[in-house]
């Protein structure tokens, strides 16, 4: 399986090792036709992205694509889920620069309202211990990504399942009825197996991406397509791989 595609680095706009110059030329060396550069939201406390920064960003971006033909930069963000009712930390100003938006639940962040402050930091965790709590915080989590897909242009939902569980059938149903894919990350556990598997009975697509935070782990997507072989996902299923 021969990857055309990592739609998910980071640089050092948030916590990653690399310039954006360096994650491009990477890529390049690995042969990949398009790389995506999606640094944390600015909603994270610790290491998002600073607003101000991604319009600068889309400068050195524009500026890479002139140089090179052989490899076609994406800008992007990947957004924090921000609240139960589904909003994220990118704005309309935003929206309007990048060219791919990614969203996934992270901790770092501060949840918009003290429901959903709850919701995240204590009975998240909480809801780990205490099964019957189980069932209610996958729904509030699953729900809460599903609104943002309403909300919001996603393409992407990164690492499904880490950070917070979620119903994987009912957001891989979701998903595919808003035309936005599923991650499997090769940084992070999820998807899983077990977890494509239950997302291929839905008629969803798949990316495998790296999640790279050093321009060294570029387009190093190991673990995803072992993942990707063991659940036996139909090629065509990914996007961003070779289809020969
Ligand atoms: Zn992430
Ligand atoms: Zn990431």
């Amino acid at each position: 399986m021969r990857l055309i595609g990592d739609y998910h680095t980071h640089t050092i706009f948030s916590h990653g090792k690399g310039s954006i110059r360096d994650n491009v030329e990477a890529a390049r060396k690995k042969g990949l036709k398009q790389i995506a550069i999606c640094d944390h939201g600015p909603g994270h406390r610790l290491y998002g992205v600073k607003r101000d920064a991604l319009f600068h960003m889309r400068g050195i971006v524009d500026g890479l694509n002139k140089e090179y033909g052989d490899i076609e930069v994406l800008l992007g963000v990947e957004a924090n889920v921000m609240s139960y009712d589904g909003s994220i930390d990118v704005d309309d100003d935003i929206l309007g620069i990048i060219d791919i938006l990614l969203l996934g639940f992270h901790y770092g962040i501060i949840p918009k309202g003290w429901d959903s402050r709850f919701k995240f930091y204590i009975l998240n965790p909480l809801s780990k211990l205490l099964p019957p709590l189980q069932k209610n915080m996958i729904a509030w989590n699953t729900g809460a990504i599903i609104r943002a897909m309403d909300r919001y242009p996603i393409d992407i939902i990164t690492h499904p399942g880490s950070k917070a569980r979620l119903d994987i059938g009912r957001l891989a149903r979701a998903a595919y009825d808003r035309g936005v894919a599923l991650e499997i990350n090769s940084s992070h556990s999820q998807l899983s197996v077990e977890n494509i598997e239950i997302a291929l009975n839905e008629k969803v697509e798949f990316y495998i991406n790296s999640d790279a935070h050093h321009p060294s782990r570029v387009g190093d997507v190991a673990t995803g397509i072992e993942r990707a072989l063991k659940a036996k996902i139909p090629i065509d299923r990914i996007v961003n791989v070779e289809k020969e």
